[in-house]
This record gives C-alpha cells, sequence and structure tokens, in this order.
C-alpha cells in the first residue's frame, strides 16, 4: 500500500523529515512555490520596474529559479525577467548546459544573453587553468562570472540579480564562514543593501533543501543538465556538505537551524563591524574595495 499525503488523499512523493510530512505531488509543488515566495516578500521586495536579471547555468537550480520566477512574476508588465549565461569555456560541460539554458529560455520566451570569458577576458577558463597558478579552477571562475555577471546586470539597468543558490548551499557558506573565522565573508552572505554600482542579490530559493529543488524540477518535467563541472573538487565545500548531511540525517531540520540563526544574528554583527570602504576599480571601472578589483588582480592587469 502507498504512503499517502498527510494534506490529502493523494499517493506522497516525498517524506520531509524535517517537517514530518508526507505530501503528494500537488502539495510538493505547493509547499515549494510558499517558500519561495516567502523569502521574496521577506528580503527581496520586487517591485514595480524592476528588470531582474537571473543567472542561468543550466544546472537544476538555475532552471529552477528562472522557471518559478516566470511563474510568479512572468504575467506582470511591469516586471521584466532576463537571463543570463556565462560560458567560462569549459570543455565537455558548459556545451550541455548551455543547450539547455537555450531550450528553457525559448519554452519561456525570455529574454536571453550569453557571454562568454573568452570574449570578456580573451581566454576560456580552460586557458586559464592551464597557465601555472596559486588558486583552484573555481577561485577563478567564481571571482570572474561573479564580475561578468554584475557587469552585464548593470549594463542592461538590471535592479536585481537573482542566483539559484539553495538551503544546502546556503547552509554549507555559512559553515565555511564560521570555521574560516570568515567575518567579512559572513557580512558579504547577509541581506543585501543597496550599493551603486553593485545590483542588489537575491537567492529566492535558500529556504529549499537541494534535493527538493531537484524533484521540482523532476515534477515539472525542466530541462536542465545533470552532468558535473570537471573542476568540481572544491576539498572544503565537499567535506563540509558531508558533515551537514550527516547531521541533517541524525537531527533533522540542522540546516534550517544554521541558516535562521545566521539570519538572526548577521545583522547585529554588521552593525558592529567597520564596513569595507568601497572604491572603482582603476583598470575596469567595477565597484569594489580595492584599489584594483579582484578580477583583475587574478587576471595580473594592473
Ligand atoms: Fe566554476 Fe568551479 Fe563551478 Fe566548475 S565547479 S563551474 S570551475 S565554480
Ligand atoms: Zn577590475
Amino acid at each position: 500500500m502507498s504512503i499517502k499525503c498527510m494534506k490529502c488523499n493523494r499517493d506522497a512523493i516525498i517524506f520531509q523529515k524535517y517537517s514530518g510530512m508526507h505530501i503528494c505531488k500537488r502539495h510538493f509543488i505547493e509547499d515549494v512555490e510558499r517558500k519561495v515566495k516567502l523569502t521574496i516578500r521577506k528580503q527581496y521586495k520586487i517591485e514595480k520596474g524592476d528588470i531582474i536579471a537571473v543567472a542561468l547555468s543550466g544546472g537544476k537550480d538555475s532552471v529552477v529559479l528562472l522557471y518559478l520566477l516566470h511563474k510568479i512574476f512572468g504575467m506582470r508588465r511591469d516586471i521584466e525577467i532576463v537571463a543570463l549565461t556565462i560560458d567560462e569555456g569549459i570543455a565537455g560541460y558548459r556545451e550541455e548546459t548551455l543547450e539547455k539554458a537555450r531550450k528553457l529560455t525559448s519554452e519561456l520566451g525570455i529574454r536571453h544573453i550569453v557571454r562568454s570569458f573568452k570574449d570578456e577576458y580573451d581566454k576560456t577558463l580552460d586557458e586559464l587553468t592551464a597557465q601555472e597558478r596559486e588558486l583552484g579552477a573555481c577561485s577563478y571562475c567564481g571571482v570572474l562570472r561573479k564580475s561578468l555577471m554584475n557587469k552585464i546586470a548593470n549594463e542592461i539597468g538590471a535592479t536585481k540579480l537573482a542566483t539559484g543558490h539553495n538551503l544546502d548551499d546556503e547552509a554549507q557558506t555559512i559553515m565555511m564562514n564560521h570555521l574560516g573565522g570568515d567575518v567579512d565573508r559572513m557580512i558579504r552572505l547577509s541581506p543585501p543593501r543597496a550599493i551603486e554600482g553593485l545590483v542588489l542579490r537575491a537567492k529566492p530559493l535558500r529556504k529549499v533543501p537541494e534535493k527538493e529543488v531537484a524533484l521540482y524540477a523532476i515534477v515539472n518535467e525542466l530541462p536542465f543538465d545533470m552532468s558535473e563541472c570537471p573542476y568540481a573538487h572544491e576539498a572544503l565545500r565537499g567535506e563540509v556538505r558531508d558533515m551537514i548531511n550527516e547531521f541533517e540525517v541524525r537531527h533533522p531540520g540542522t540546516k534550517y537551524s544554521i541558516m535562521r540563526g545566521f539570519d538572526k544574528t548577521v545583522g547585529l554583527i554588521a552593525k558592529e563591524y567597520p564596513q569595507a570602504e568601497l572604491s572603482k576599480c582603476r583598470v575596469c571601472g567595477e565597484t569594489c574595495t580595492a584599489k584594483l578589483c579582484q578580477a583583475c588582480k587574478l587576471l595580473g592587469r594592473s
């Protein structure tokens, strides 16, 4: 006999250990959408005239994010959604995800901007990491992608830049910053403030567990790519992920409590902690905290 949904009598498709609920497809979809709408309302206040740039890699998180934002705001004529995809130049990986990203934006009728590291920085990520270097591929990739995303978002007049970070990503990042004692980064994770030159970041999926994002993509038959980036072996994040997942099994709700505790305290820490002065990078003009931005530093520009 199949297990029934605790809200209606249909067959359950998931057991949420943290809530103690078995739920069916319809109630699962409702639950994910409720969490996302609540996060947007409480933290990101989408308003009339907003242009929401959505970072779309073609993986499950960004695909679900774009689909949901389109579902929630697609009918609003006073809000525009634009998808941004960065082609870092990772052979055998990015081509596949790009194809999924293109499929989704054409199905939803969403404007889609694709830009590459090669055009922007004259080198692909593969070429950058083939040279002698001190840092891992993800450090280059993360810094350069973030910088390029912000640049494009500014160019199109975006008022928000949404990314697909889910609950697992957020809990891992919070723990990594704790383990590293990195208060600066912790504060940067806090709810966004308006800063000239930096488009406001929004993470509407931050209250949805990773597994549920994947299930949401599957039940809605969204096109997404499941392959893993060949550089994806950032050691510390993997260790932290395994540790949190083990805790979650033994103590359901751990991921939510890590986030709740962080959300409650970060505002207080930020008040006490001196804010870094912002300036413009002397090479590329991007907003940053030093004379040279991180991206230009990594590229050896001066
Ligand atoms: Fe970039 Fe690292 Fe993510 Fe690959 S795993 S896309 S190199 S940040
Ligand atoms: Zn720069």
